[in-house]
């Protein structure tokens, strides 16, 4: 795997930021309100760009994405805005595991990774550029286990905005060209590491405004919110992860983190996902 120059230095230059900060549960989240993967949203492609028959358009360029919104305003800041999907068409529960990368957030969680492979159940993992510079044996070792689907988590790990806006102390991205490197960076290292572009993207602390999730189209990616948060930052305890995982319904995409070994994720996954199995429920990658 060769990672590009580009990336590593971006990746160098974002060891200055905090490490991945854990989102709260969205007020805003709730099944029945939240944004979905609809069949009939006339925003959301109905399939993915990897899955379509018809090679994606190419994404934008830099220079295409400043100009076209150099003047937008955005009007909503947050983890529910429009262009976040939150939850599945399908009655599929999709589990997606963060790795944050930096200080403090760049160790791996091989006890939660063996517990999925030990119950066979896929996952898509969003990784951030920082943790991939960090840990390229195990990038390696997951890209090529098709029980995982490999998605981008930011090259910096900043929300996206294009205003500056911040969640939980973390400063965002300033502008339509932070938004496009922040995007890009991790999307170029991920293409030429796997092969093909990665289909979904997670920012850093989930949030957003609605200029900057309209950028992430136009670089071929889908927005993954999520409706059930099952650690909290991998910050939860193993009763809050067990409570949080009763929440799990069809549909559900569920987010947790495996970049904290310490947290009670492995533990919390381990108990949660068998009985989750024996009641039906089908986890099923993003695409
Ligand atoms: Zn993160």
């Amino acid at each position: 795997m060769r990672l590009s120059r580009r990336a590593v230095l971006a990746a160098g230059a974002a060891g200055i930021l905090s490490a991945c900060t854990p989102p709260p549960r969205p007020r805003s989240a709730e099944p029945t309100t939240a944004p979905s993967l609809s069949p009939d949203s006339s925003t959301v492609p109905t399939t993915p760009a990897a899955a379509s028959t018809t090679p994606p358009p190419a994404p934008a360029t830099r220079a295409a994405v400043v100009s076209r919104y150099r003047a937008a305003r955005p009007t909503q800041f947050g983890l529910t805005v429009p262009g976040v999907i939150n939850r599945l068409p399908s009655s599929g529960v999709a589990l997606t595991f963060d790795a944050c990368g930096g200080p403090g957030g760049a160790q791996y969680d091989h006890a939660l990774i063996k517990t999925l492979r030990d119950l066979r159940t896929p996952a898509t993992l969003f990784l951030n550029a920082r943790w991939i510079e960090a840990n390229p044996a195990a990038f390696r070792d997951l890209a090529a286990d098709p029980l995982f689907d490999i998605a981008n988590h930011g090259t910096r790990h900043l929300p996206l905005s294009v205003a500056g806006r911040s969640a939980y102390g973390i400063a965002g991205t300033r502008d339509p060209g932070e938004v496009y490197d922040e995007i890009a960076g991790n999307h170029d290292l991920l293409t030429q590491a796997l092969g093909r572009p990665p289909a979904f993207f997670r920012s850093g602390t989930a949030h957003y405004d609605d200029v900057a999730t309209k950028i992430v189209a136009e670089l071929g990616e889908q927005v993954i919110g999520f409706d059930v948060n099952a650690d909290s930052g991998a910050r939860a305890s193993l009763p809050q992860i067990s409570r949080a995982m009763a929440g799990v319904r069809p549909g559900s995409i569920v987010i947790a983190h495996m970049n904290r070994p310490d947290g009670a994720t492995a533990k919390g996954m381990a108990a949660a996902l068998p009985p989750l199995v024996a009641a039906g429920t089908q986890f099923t990658h993003l695409r």
